[in-house]
């Protein structure tokens, strides 16, 4: 778990240095923890907030070296975290649930929708529904509502909590995050969407790579898009000595065909991705041009067009650029839109929804278009490569100890 300080803007926020880890803690610690994610991070937080000593809720003075002193006040103005993660922190019901989507209230999953006491009722779609006026979203006022509600119906009627929380996608938990008095007690801004993790992290551009470089490959018999991708890469040279490595083999190939999605690590997904957009482009539609799978794959190659204009977007906030609102709702729209016209709903998923949300996330921090803005979690990626070593080093020497005592 990390932690920093919001106004330090997100050019700061982009480089991992300006994190200052507050705890690690294995999966293994957070499903033995009683009382859910929520109360660990109550617990975690704690520290900062604490009346009998340091409150940082009424101000803490620091001396900065070149700046002299200044006072913090703090407070948690955002979570941003992987869906699950976000899902056990915030008390929702998640992804299998009746309503995955904890910013809606009328949108059911598509096994749910397609039950027949859900297929009737009009007020109610699924995941794959586009028009977004019939999502019902939540409101900082409505989920503050609901939360209060799920906590009356605990101990007023018990037996009715579980049909509530079923219908509602959220669960009563004991100390719930979104409630918490660290936080600004707004829930809907307090939880952000991690684009890196809706993008890259078997995420929308993992499956649509995949599906292009199969059904190409497909267009002809010794035909592999795959190895050709590879050789067109491996004529670029990547910045900051960043390489691709051993990313592209045959091995490779085989665990995403597995997986039935390109897999390799956000931060190289985030390298290759307009090198892959003038591959496609380039390269790989002539080459299939007059084959059954042409038009196929020229519609998967528009909607990964669009997909990539919506990740440029995205980039803007590491460069201290705002993100223009307008722009980036029109662009999401768009991807959706086309995505949807060459997979139908067969990629859509709960990532693929939460990524229509990426402009309510963003409005979420004010209307001034200066503080326009998004925060992604792969600035840590290499930290947290370096702290799963740790924690299993750790883990394997208490073992030992436990042994020789
Ligand atoms: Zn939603």
């Amino acid at each position: 778990m990390y932690w920093s300080i919001y106004q330090l803007g997100p050019v700061a926020l982009a480089d991992e240095t300006c994190w200052f880890e507050l705890v690690a803690f294995r999966t293994l610690e957070t499903q033995a923890f009683v009382g859910s994610v929520s109360h660990l991070l109550d617990v975690c937080l704690s520290c900062f907030f604490d009346p009998t000593g340091i409150d940082v809720r009424y101000g803490v003075r620091m001396r900065l070296t070149g700046y002299g002193d200044l006072m913090l006040c703090l407070k948690v103005e955002m979570l941003i975290a992987d869906i699950k993660a976000i899902v056990q922190a915030i008390g929702a019901n998640g992804v299998s649930a009746l309503l995955p989507c904890f910013f809606c209230r009328r949108v059911l999953s598509f096994a749910a929708k397609a039950q027949p006491r859900f297929a009737a009722v009009d007020e109610l779609v699924d995941l794959g529904c586009l028009d977004q006026d019939r999502w019902c979203k939540h409101t900082n006022e409505s989920l503050k509502q609901l939360l209060v509600d799920l906590r009356h119906t605990a101990t007023t009627q018990p037996q009715e909590l579980k049909a509530k929380q079923t219908l509602s996608g959220y669960k009563h938990v004991n100390g719930d995050f979104l409630s918490n008095s660290f936080t600004n007690l707004l829930p809907i801004n307090l939880i952000c969407l991690d684009w890196m993790h809706l993008f890259f992290q078997s995420g929308n551009w993992n499956r649509e790579v995949f599906q292009i470089l199969k059904h190409a490959s497909a267009s002809a018999r010794n035909f592999n898009a795959y190895e050709l991708m590879h050789a067109y890469i491996d004529k670029f040279a990547f910045p900051a000595g960043r390489g691709i490595g051993n990313l592209l083999s045959s091995e490779h190939w085989a665990s995403c065909k597995e997986a039935k999605l390109f897999k390799c690590q956000a931060s190289d997904g985030l390298n290759l991705y307009s090198v892959m957009h003038r591959f496609f482009v380039a390269v790989l539609l002539p080459a299939i041009g007059g084959s059954p799978q042409h038009d196929t794959v020229k519609l998967q190659v528009d909607s990964y067009g669009q997909l990539c204009d919506v990740v440029d977007l995205l980039q803007l906030s590491k460069f201290g650029k705002p993100v223009p609102r307008a722009l980036f709702r029109e662009k999401v729209v768009d991807w959706a839109t086309v995505h949807q016209n060459a997979y139908g709903v067969e990629l859509w998923y709960l990532k693929s929804h939460l990524t229509l949300h990426l402009p309510d996330v963003l409005d979420a921090r004010g209307e001034d278009e200066e503080d326009a803005m998004f925060l992604a979690c792969w600035v840590l990626e290499m930290c947290l490569q370096s702290r799963k070593v740790c924690t299993t080093l750790l883990s394997c020497m208490c073992t030992a100890s436990c042994i020789h005592a």
